[in-house]
């Protein structure tokens, strides 16, 4: 067996597609787009590139992007400021806070201080706590966007045995939660786990969220199982995955590769979370 490949830059690009046609034909009726209000602080390249693709999705899908950039000698106290005027305007739908933030700043205090219904990154505890309790929300944009590519493979995950490895408030336990909120049979493996590849073994969908270079080896894989990459890691100036590509794809039905899997779909469900904002927002769903 040779795994199919789950092309995330194919289906992003149909679901920008679809996105954009939603908000378009939500501007007829509301005679509104969607407006989102992303934050950098701090003088973090990756923080001010990032930001920029982000402009660049929002605006092929239709949606208003300002960026607001808080210089180092910003202090925590002012990106407060600004969150708690942004929750206030009728016409601001959704809020980012791009990471890395310098040391003087707290994410979670930032984060905790954005309206629940303009998290678009859904980080906020009421997000979280809803996606843990299994109700609708708005639910952070990595792990959707894994469990978005899984179902685009047509497998019925409903009581299948899903391992997620990684158990980070990002990736990792979000994903465990979307999971479990499709019926799966979850379990969490993290950096203490003991004797990992045997838990691999044994699961029909593997989502390899860890930060480590192709850990995740082909022998480590059940027979058609069904294994998504999160990881994006440089080696040698090369982008890799958390999986072992190479050895991986002989044993399963369907891979993500890295780069091509799992990230160009996370950009685009920030502007799902966008349009679902400002849905709510306008009682439209
Ligand atoms: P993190 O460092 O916060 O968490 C890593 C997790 O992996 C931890 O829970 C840790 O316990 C576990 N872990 C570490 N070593 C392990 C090992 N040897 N065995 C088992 N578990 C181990 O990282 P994160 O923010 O969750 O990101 C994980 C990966 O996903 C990174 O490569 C990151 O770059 C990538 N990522 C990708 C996207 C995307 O859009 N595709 C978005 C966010 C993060």
């Amino acid at each position: 067996m040779n795994a199919q490949i789950l092309d995330g830059k194919a289906y992003a690009q149909e679901r920008k597609q679809k996105l954009m046609e939603e908000i378009h034909s939500l501007k007829s009726l509301t005679h509104e787009v969607p407006r989102i209000f992303s934050i950098v602080t701090g003088d973090d390249p990756a923080s001010y590139s990032y930001a920029t693709s982000q402009q660049k999705t929002a605006e092929s899908v239709g949606i208003h992007y300002e960026l607001k950039i808080f210089d180092l000698h910003s202090s925590q106290k002012d990106v407060l400021k600004l969150i708690h005027e942004l929750n206030g305007y009728n016409d601001v739908h959704g809020i980012i806070v791009n990471k890395p933030l310098p040391a003087n700043m707290d994410f979670k205090t930032i984060i905790n201080a954005i309206t629940p219904l303009k998290d678009i990154e859904g980080m906020n505890v009421l997000n979280f706590g809803r996606l843990l309790l299994g109700e609708e929300g708005i639910f952070p944009c990595t792990p959707s966007a894994a469990l978005e590519l899984l179902k685009s493979s047509g497998i019925g995950l409903k009581g299948k045995k899903a391992l997620v490895i990684g158990r980070s408030e990002i990736v990792g336990k979000p994903m465990a939660l979307l999971l479990l909120k499709e019926d799966m049979t979850v379990t969490v493996c993290h950096s203490k786990t003991i004797d990992l590849p045997s838990m691999t073994r044994q699961a029909d969908v593997v989502i390899a969220a860890i930060g480590k270079p192709e850990l995740v080896k082909g022998d480590w894989i059940k027979e058609g199982a069904v294994v998504i990459d999160v990881g994006i890691n440089q080696v040698n100036g090369k982008l890799v995955g958390d999986v072992d590509f190479m050895s991986v794809r002989p044993k399963a039905s369907y891979i993500t590769p890295v780069p091509g899997g799992v990230g160009p779909v996370t950009a685009v469900m920030l502007m799902s979370n966008a349009l679902k904002a400002f849905k709510i927002q306008r009682s439209i769903i």
